[in-house]
């Protein structure tokens, strides 16, 4: 075991902190959510757009309620001034029948809208008791999310921090050099979050590159504690004891 080998225990425990911090992100609850306050919204809206349709319609009804009940009292008064011992000559009792019949035409067909909105809202009633369900079974699965997120995120946070006590305790023994390198190429793109690797048989375990014998002869005599980097894609090498 070489003097750097640690290096690779904390390059294990980065990567182990990476996943368990991708596995927060990438939670498909977490990506689900937004889409679920969408619906929610989308549940609202068609709520009370129900209740604005109830409450329009309602209002229709009632004035066909005032407007039959209207035209039931002007019957009822036609027919008391007719029958008050009043004389009616022939025209005028033909005018009040006309009159009487057209008053029971009008309220006949008025007393028909009057259903034909009775119905209209007990449909509206049926939906508003479905967006109501809806709403219920919403929050609930919100509430589901939310709570496997918390889950979840609290998992990663004990995870996070047994990790980072554990890459403590090993960094202590490695040099500040050394680290800040390797804290450098780990945040580059496309190095995969790996800072450090092997030299092993003349090869950088990162990009694989065959070092030229001369750059591996002088490396190797490097002292231990010593700061080597491959010369291709500058990730902190630990040297094997291949020597
Ligand atoms: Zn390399």
């Amino acid at each position: 075991m070489s003097f750097l080998s640690p290096l690779l225990e904390v390059q294990e425990l980065d990567l182990a902190a990476d996943a368990a911090r991708k596995r927060s992100e990438d939670l498909p609850e977490r990506s689900r959510l937004p889409q679920l306050v969408a619906e929610g919204v989308a549940i609202e809206k068609r709520l009370s757009a129900a209740r604005a349709d109830r409450a329009a319609r309602e209002a229709e009804e009632a004035g066909l309620g005032r407007a039959v009940s209207q035209i039931a009292r002007d019957i009822e008064s036609a027919e008391v001034e007719r029958y008050s011992g009043k004389r009616f000559d022939q025209d005028e009792a033909k005018a009040h029948e006309k009159s009487q019949r057209e008053l029971h035409e009008k309220q006949a067909g008025l007393e028909e809208q009057e259903m034909a909105l009775l119905e209209a809202i007990e449909e509206i009633d049926a939906r508003i008791e479905g967006e109501e369900a809806a709403r219920v079974a919403h929050r609930a699965e919100v509430a589901r999310m939310e709570e496997a997120i918390r889950k979840v995120e609290a998992e990663v946070e004990m995870e996070l921090a047994r990790l980072t006590e554990a890459r403590q305790a090993i960094c202590r023994g490695i040099p500040e050099e050394v680290m800040t390198a390797y804290e450098r190429v780990r945040a580059q793109a496309q190095k995969a979050g790996r800072g450090a690797a092997t030299l092993s048989e003349g090869r950088c375990g990162g990009c694989r590159i065959r070092l030229p014998s001369l750059e591996k002869t002088r490396m190797m005599a490097e002292p231990e504690t010593a700061l080597i980097q491959c010369p291709q894609c500058r990730r902190v090498l630990v040297r094997g004891s291949d020597r």
